[in-house]
């Protein structure tokens, strides 16, 4: 088959390769569609230590397509089903695993190759993070279905409520799809951001009742002011930006 193998940092090749035997538990999957995410780029551009640790490595981990072959022992699936599936899979077993903390787990196992013809889903995947499509939904959109899980859980975790008044620090997907999820929630969401491209899609897509451009708070010092100065009142505010800085003063 096809498939982009990835070498290092601004180092990725189209290379004809094997398609991976399905072992027990394992499944082969043909890809109809696989995205590319924030991550993929960064990535790219720098590498990656936790998503990809060896190299050549298959590349790419948000994906949807049709069950190719099943390994021995494999019940939920057979080959046509149309399927999405995670890019990982947590142990169980351990600390982290014990106490419901699976985006902790210390064995997290890890899955890269959808930039290719087929992709084998290991056991572990197959088995806890491995989903049948309903008739209704086109691969495309199926795809998407790991970034919107983040949030879907985020969003059960904080328990907005309607009526509640949700800030959101951050523009790229993920805080977009928190906004639009906390509208559906029924809650007064306030958004944040300073990249202009997103501040346009954000008025298109994330349907908000506020939008901050960040822009207008040139000092850091005055962005944690931004939510709190003109009395917004936030009973929640979400972070999806990914600095530390940022959790620690709002939070
Ligand atoms: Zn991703
Ligand atoms: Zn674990």
């Amino acid at each position: 088959m096809k498939a982009i193998q990835y070498y290092g940092p601004q180092n990725i090749k189209l290379e004809e390769v094997m398609v991976k035997p399905p072992q027990d538990g394992e499944v082969v999957v043909k890809v109809v569609s696989a995205l590319t995410c924030g991550t993929d780029v960064k990535t790219y551009r720098r590498g990656h230590p936790v998503l990809i640790k060896n190299i050549p490595s298959g590349f790419g981990h948000e994906f949807s397509g049709i069950v190719e072959k099943i390994g021995r022992g494999v019940e939920k699936f057979k080959p046509g089903d149309r399927v999405v599936a995670a890019n990982s899979a947590p142990c169980g077993h351990c600390f982290y695993c014990r106490r419901g903390e699976y985006n902790l787990c210390e064995n997290l196992d890890l899955l890269n190759g959808a930039y290719a013809e087929y992709i084998t889903v290991p056991a572990r995947i197959v088995e806890k993070n491995m989903l049948v499509l309903p008739d209704n939904l086109g691969f495309d959109r199926a795809a998407f279905c790991e970034p919107l899980a983040n949030v879907v859980h985020g969003v059960e975790r904080t328990g907005i409520n309607p009526g509640n008044t949700v800030g959101i620090i951050g523009i790229g997907p993920i805080g977009l799809m928190f906004a639009r999820l906390a509208k559906l929630k029924g809650a007064r969401v306030i958004l944040a951001g300073r990249n202009p491209i997103k501040l346009k899609m954000a008025e298109e897509f994330s349907q908000v009742d506020e939008i901050v451009d960040l822009n207008k708070y040139p000092n850091p010092e005055k962005i944690f002011r931004a939510f709190t100065e003109e009395e917004k009142g936030l009973d929640i505010a979400i972070e999806c930006v990914g600095l530390p800085e940022i959790w620690e003063r709002i939070f």
